[in-house]
């Protein structure tokens, strides 16, 4: 099933130190300094398992298949990017899904997991008390012998596909950025590195140290590689958007037409220009950002707050 899935166009954005950073900061030591910054655009990957998702998703699918399992079943919140893209990645590979979700059900449920249904999802509901305690939820459903995937695809199988992120890397990059959730990403990233790379992560989560999440998900010779995580960028804590936030995301889409969202690649994007401008990178250093997707977040926003 691998390739099958991996026909759906990805584009790759350049954004050129020369003529945009330029535009935004005051500072001329960044053209000194010969920067380059690329935007990697997974976004673009596919319009509802966009970005990070299929690649986390695709092992544990196929873990289920050989397992003889037909149903899946994952965890998240009411706009969570991870429910969709499962309930839609299930739907393509002929497995039924479930989603659990956090908090009681409401009238209008968002539009997130009203397209997780129309993919077929089942969605039950459970209190936050009760969603924060997952065995027990788990052992609820025991006799239904579902396939089990992490909140967030957070795992082994996660990273291993995550991984794959690299067939879209060469080595001339030096620095790779990414956003952390729940850190899988990040650790398929730091697995595929080549040792003149620094995967550097930017948490979406307020005072939260994601190193042991992430190491537990590494061979160990792979927890000798250089990663680097900043935690200082979360903006008040996950999903938090306070007005600066999506005025910064209004002047990336003005500046460099990058879409951004609320949750995850804003964050991700303001740190690597903030990080540029402290001058953290050393002279010649090839920067790629990776976009890993999340859009249909930004429909929990009021319409017409964004103009993409
Ligand atoms: C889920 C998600 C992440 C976080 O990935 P982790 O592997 O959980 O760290 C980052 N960006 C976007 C857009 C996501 O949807």
């Amino acid at each position: 099933m691998n390739n099958k899935y991996f026909c759906y166009t990805y584009a790759m954005i350049q954004i050129q130190y020369d003529n945009v950073f330029a535009h935004n900061i005051n500072n001329n030591s960044l053209t000194e300094k010969k920067l380059t910054l690329s935007v990697l655009r997974l976004d673009e990957l596919h319009p509802i398992i966009s970005g990070n998702k299929w690649f986390k998703l695709k092992y544990y699918l196929e873990d289920a298949k050989q397992n003889n399992k037909d149903t899946i079943a994952t965890f998240g919140g009411a706009y969570s990017n991870h429910i969709v893209a499962s309930a839609y990645a299930c739907k393509l590979n002929n497995l039924k899904s479930i989603g659990i979700i956090r908090g009681e059900r409401s009238k209008n449920i968002s539009a997130t997991l009203l397209q997780a249904e129309e993919c077929g999802m089942q969605l039950i509901f459970f209190s936050r008390n009760e969603f924060n305690n997952k065995s027990i939820i788990k052992e609820k459903f025991i006799e239904n012998n579902w396939y089990w995937i992490n909140e967030g695809g957070y795992g082994k199988l996660g990273a291993k596909g995550a991984a794959e992120i690299f067939e879209w890397i060469d080595e001339s990059y030096t620095h790779i950025i990414c956003a952390c959730g729940t850190g899988t990403m990040m650790a398929g990233l730091i697995k595929a590195a080549k040792p003149n790379q620094t995967i550097i992560g930017i948490s979406v989560l307020k005072g939260y140290n994601h190193s042991n999440e992430i190491k537990n998900l590494l061979m160990e010779e792979e927890q000798e590689k250089k990663f680097i995580l900043f935690n200082e960028y979360h903006f008040g804590g996950y999903a938090k958007h306070p007005e600066a936030l999506v005025d910064f995301m209004k002047n990336v889409w003005q500046d460099y037409q990058l879409p951004t969202d609320i949750v995850y690649t804003s964050k991700l994007m303001f740190a690597s220009i903030d990080l540029i401008e402290k001058n953290y990178f050393p002279t010649n250093s090839k920067i790629l950002v990776i976009h890993s997707g999340g859009l249909q977040g930004n429909r929990s926003l009021p319409v017409d707050t964004l103009s993409f």
